[in-house]
């Protein structure tokens, strides 16, 4: 068989692949429960986007089927096994700033402008563009190809959850709603509360502290689990030590340590304010955690009973313990990474809930059960219980699996570049399949624009993409 020049038979589809691709962006297909209804669950802007891919498979000779609007699916080829391409049609609210309009999808010097273009309008307009030509050649299959166009992917994954639970899941497949060369395995993300309630610490029996310079009234810090908090606030009802006292020491503390912060009286209150820097909470070692930053300085203040058993686990087991070190849940992974623990809400209240939200990821080679036990004996010693908000664990595929090996030769045949397979501490679409990987859209060293402002793909890229995509369904088919 005369080998396939694949970059040149996407080629000829190129001006019907921009084209197509700048009508599928310029359909506002963001979350809308205003105009959300039976068959448009997430209204009618993501209803409009999963039509038009629809049509477009429909077009190129692809049977469909639409699950109640929750996802759909387009497929081509015969045989037992199935192939799947994992993508999106919603996309994140636009934003401000925007130099052309986030709808518009306009060319300026070669990038494709719109909100959609790399997540994951564009990438799933060159899969299915990939597909037509691997249609085009009339290339024989030997199995089953499946595109399924979710429509949440933004938001809760309701998408691929209601439509695996009647749907059948791939024998393998790739989602490309990331990067290249490839990402085969994603850690265990948990995000986790411990609450100590009121009652539950009376019970713990403490005597009242003696001789307490302040009664913490109150703390909080932090929005969001996977963020580390760049904002703390606590207030301080002086007892022994009055307010100037306790604003004196914590001048002196943020002059000692180089951290950023205030301190103000307030009706007899004294409230402190730390600056910390947020960084993402899959790597909270790079930035500095407000919340447990003003704990380490609470901890110098002699505290009622109830704080200094808040205090006091928090300095232990969380202040800078960004693996888990002092709980003794660290555990480094070779091929995953290390386990991440990132505390990123921190609140407190004097006769109300005590409470850390903690977001852990964690690498294949522990078990959940094994570190959330850890963790709910120390916490239980402080009366604090563990409750599990969302827990997704490990995914990876094995490096050998012809998956994998498939998808780097593609890559290299038409990069020239090795395809060093990636593990990351984030979640990509591909967790969705069983068998599944994320592969591309965006290349080694681009920026990536997606959720910004002028979100864009390189309109070579979307070509490229679109001839890597075309021997990949063509390789995995066969
Ligand atoms: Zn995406």
């Amino acid at each position: 068989m005369t080998t396939i020049n694949w970059l040149e038979e996407t080629y000829k589809l190129k001006d019907e692949l921009i084209a197509t691709t700048q009508e599928f962006l310029r359909i506002k297909s963001v979350l809308d429960p205003a105009t959300a209804r039976e068959g448009a669950p997430f209204g009618e802007g993501i209803r409009a986007a999963l039509d038009f891919a629809l049509d477009v498979c429909k077009r190129a000779g692809m049977t469909t089927k639409d699950v109640r609007g929750y996802a759909a699916h387009a497929e081509f080829g015969q045989g037992e096994e199935l192939i799947g391409i994992l993508s999106h049609v919603d996309v994140v609210p636009e934003g401000d700033g925007w130099s052309t309009p986030p709808f518009a999808a306009e060319i300026v010097d070669g990038k494709l402008v719109a909100r959609g273009a790399i997540d994951d309008k564009g990438p799933t307009m060159a899969a299915i563009f990939a597909a037509k030509v691997v249609l085009g050649l009339g290339l024989p299959l030997s199995k089953r190809v499946r595109f399924i166009f979710g429509t949440d992917e933004e938001s809760n994954w309701q998408c691929v959850k209601t439509y695996f639970e009647t749907e059948e899941m791939p024998t393998m497949g790739f989602t490309p709603d990331a990067d290249f060369p490839l990402i085969y395995a994603e850690k265990g993300l948990t995000d986790l509360t411990l609450r100590q309630t009121y009652a539950a610490f009376q019970q713990l029996g403490k005597p009242a502290a003696e001789q307490a310079e302040a009664r913490l009234v109150s703390l909080q810090a932090g929005l969001r689990m996977n963020m580390v908090p760049d904002k703390a606030v606590a207030t301080l009802a002086p007892l022994s030590a009055d307010s100037q006292t306790i604003i004196d020491r914590y001048r002196t503390h943020l002059e000692q340590t180089g951290l950023k912060g205030q301190a103000e009286a307030k009706d007899g209150l004294v409230v402190l304010h730390m600056e910390g820097v947020s960084v993402h909470g899959m790597d909270p070692k790079k930035g500095v955690n407000a919340g447990t930053e003003l704990i380490y300085f609470l901890r110098t203040l002699v505290l009622d009973a109830r704080a200094a058993v808040y205090t006091e686990v928090a300095d232990r087991y969380l202040h800078r313990q960004h693996g888990g070190e002092a709980l003794g849940i660290a555990h480094d992974d070779e091929e995953m990474g290390a386990l991440t623990l990132n505390t990123g809400v921190l609140e407190y209240e004097a006769e109300g809930d005590a409470l850390f939200r903690l977001n852990i990821r964690y690498p294949h080679s522990i078990s959940f059960e094994k570190w959330s036990e850890i963790l709910v004996e120390r916490f239980g010693e402080a009366a604090f219980e563990l409750e599990v908000v969302e827990h997704l664990p490990p995914h990876r595929v094995d490096p050998s699996h012809p998956l994998v090996t498939t998808l780097q030769r593609v890559y290299t045949e038409q990069t020239g570049e090795e395809a060093g397979i990636i593990a990351i501490g984030g979640a990509t679409y591909g967790r969705s399949l069983d068998v599944g990987v994320a592969f591309g859209p965006l290349f080694p060293g681009r920026p990536d624009s997606a959720h910004q402002r002028d979100e864009y793909i390189l309109v070579d890229d979307l070509v490229k993409a679109t001839a890597i995509y075309a021997q990949a369904i063509y390789e995995l088919a066969k």
